[in-house]
């Protein structure tokens, strides 16, 4: 069968061509051979026909084995043995023609396995080997005849399973139960779990990428939702993951292409009205999507890694604005706020470009604040407590973001050195609301500041009600509509230099 397909084809490739050739001589040899053995007429060239015929047979079989040892080889993980994500995405393209067919059940289970990474730094990649091993003998153990596992990046599975939705809720399950029993390798002791995601395959997928990503999609899910877990892809979400796919895209030029704009949002003292400074605010002009905020935006960045040059763009920026406000006087008493992701910080080159920006700008460090959210800065404390404690060697000032939000304790926001502490919004929207509990929980943060020695920011600060109590309870600086939306920079450098002092009483 497979020789005729191959005969079918016009094209061929060197080794076809090579094995339709000689299969030619040897059926020719055969023949002239079989015809001498009818008329009792065997010379020795006929002998030497059959040897030459044997040596070809056996070379094209030899050749066979190398190549499918090959083929074998570009398919399969060399650790696990199990077929690699090339062998997969044939596979998923196999199953999809059949489900145009005959509407054959798939599901695919994408497992990821949890702090893996951890795992490696903690025991070494060699333990960390030994664990996928045993892990691919737990998996495997879980799945029927027909399914199919194999290996997907460094530390993930894929499962296709011929079931459906609900056999393969019930085969996560079991997985899931399987990888939890405790692992024990060269003398310690492991606990590994996995986070899956789920996606049937449909009308809808037209190339393997399609059910990955949903899959992965899913995955995610289960990891947001606290891990060791299994999500099922939510289809409602399907226009969504692909504008959102497109965005990420776009994204990737925003910079290069001048897309991105910085906008800057007055920071008012609470004691005399008097403008002391800026937070800087991204904006994405994108020409296919329109005004896109940050919050949609930034979120993107974030996964893809974006967020690292973005990021630093956005602080060389400010560093530059300072120095040229500074170089035309009136400017040297005013601080700039920049925004910084988590996945910013943790990056290990982080501090080392922040250095080499704050140097070449010559700018004053005390007059650059970095803001950190509070819910990130305390996910992973001891990292960013490291990170944060040179970063305040260098001179910045460091503010914690969104405060309230979060569920940081008294005893860790003391380890982490900061100068400021900004109310989150969603408190001073209850202000002069009547919201007593509101009230109560802002001068509960302004008392905390207080005695911590940080200035506080109230945000959000959007009528005169909330500027009176805000003063009253003592808060040193306000930023909210209520005294300016962001401004851009021409803007901005004409409210400082106006002297203007907003109304605080
Ligand atoms: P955020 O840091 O909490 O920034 C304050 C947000 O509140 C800004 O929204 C600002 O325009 C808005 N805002 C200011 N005053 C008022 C007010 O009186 N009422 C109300 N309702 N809102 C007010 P924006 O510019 O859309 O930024 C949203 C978020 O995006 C920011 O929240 C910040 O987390 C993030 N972001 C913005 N720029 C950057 C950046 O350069 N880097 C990073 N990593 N994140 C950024
Ligand atoms: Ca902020
Ligand atoms: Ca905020």
């Amino acid at each position: 069968m497979k020789l005729l397909r191959l005969f079918s084809r016009r094209t061929f490739t060197a080794s076809e061509f090579f094995r339709v050739a000689s299969l030619g001589l040897f059926a020719v040899l055969l023949l002239h051979v079989v015809v001498a053995a009818v008329n009792h007429r065997l010379s020795w060239s006929d002998g030497s026909s059959i040897a030459a015929g044997l040596l070809i047979l056996l070379y094209m079989s030899r050749r066979k084995e190398y190549e499918l040892r090959l083929e074998h080889q570009a398919l399969h993980d060399v650790l696990t043995g199990l077929p690699n994500r090339r062998c997969l995405l044939r596979k998923i393209d196999e199953a999809i023609i059949a489900y145009r067919e005959q509407s054959a059940h798939l599901t695919i289970l994408l497992c990821d396995v949890d702090f893996f990474k951890s795992v490696n730094d903690i025991h070494g990649y060699e333990f960390g080997d030994k664990c996928l091993l045993e892990l691919t003998r737990r998996i495997a153990a879980q799945l029927g005849p027909k399914d199919f596992l194999a290996r997907f990046a460094g530390n993930g599975f894929v499962i296709l399973a011929n079931v459906d939705l609900t056999d393969a809720k019930q085969k996560a399950d079991a997985v899931l139960r399987a990888v939890a029993a405790p692992l024990v390798i060269d003398a310690a002791m492991v606990k590994l779990q996995v986070s899956i995601g789920i996606a049937p395959l449909d009308e809808h997928h037209e190339s393997p990428s399609d059910l990955i990503r949903e899959a992965d999609t899913a995955m995610h899910q289960a990891k947001e939702s606290g891990r060791n877990r299994a999500e099922v892809f939510d289809v409602t979400l399907r226009g969504q993951s692909a504008r959102l796919a497109q965005m990420d895209a776009a994204l990737r030029f925003a910079l290069e292409r001048n897309e991105l704009a910085l906008a800057y949002q007055p920071k008012i003292s609470l004691i005399d009205g008097s403008v002391k400074g800026f937070e800087l605010l991204l904006r994405w002009n994108s020409p296919q999507y329109g005004v896109i905020p940050p919050h949609e935006f930034i979120p993107i960045a974030e996964s893809s890694g974006m967020i690292m040059p973005i990021g630093m763009w956005a602080l060389e920026q400010a560093c530059k604005q300072l120095k040229a406000w500074e170089s035309r006087d009136g400017g040297n008493a005013l601080t700039i706020a920049v925004n910084v992701s988590m996945r910013q910080l943790l990056q290990a080159s982080f501090l080392n470009e922040v250095t080499g920006v704050l140097q070449r700008s010559g700018v004053n460090p005390a007059s650059i604040e970095l803001e950190l959210t509070e819910s990130l800065a305390m996910s992973n404390p001891l990292q960013t407590i490291e990170t944060l404690v040179q970063l305040k060697k260098l001179g910045i000032r460091l503010a914690l973001d969104d405060f309230g939000t979060g569920y940081s304790s008294l005893a860790q926001l003391q380890k982490l050195p900061l100068d400021v502490i900004k109310i989150d919004q969603s408190f001073v929207r209850g202000l002069g609301s009547g919201n007593a509990g509101d009230a109560a929980i802002v001068r509960l943060i302004i008392a905390l500041a207080r005695s911590m020695n940080l200035d506080i920011v109230a945000e959000g600060v959007e009528n005169p009600v909330q500027i009176v109590q805000l003063t009253q309870l003592g808060c040193s600086l306000g930023q909210g509509y209520a005294f300016s939306a962001s401004l851009n920079a021409e803007e901005a450098e004409r409210l400082f230099r106006s002297k203007q002092r907003f109304r605080v009483t």
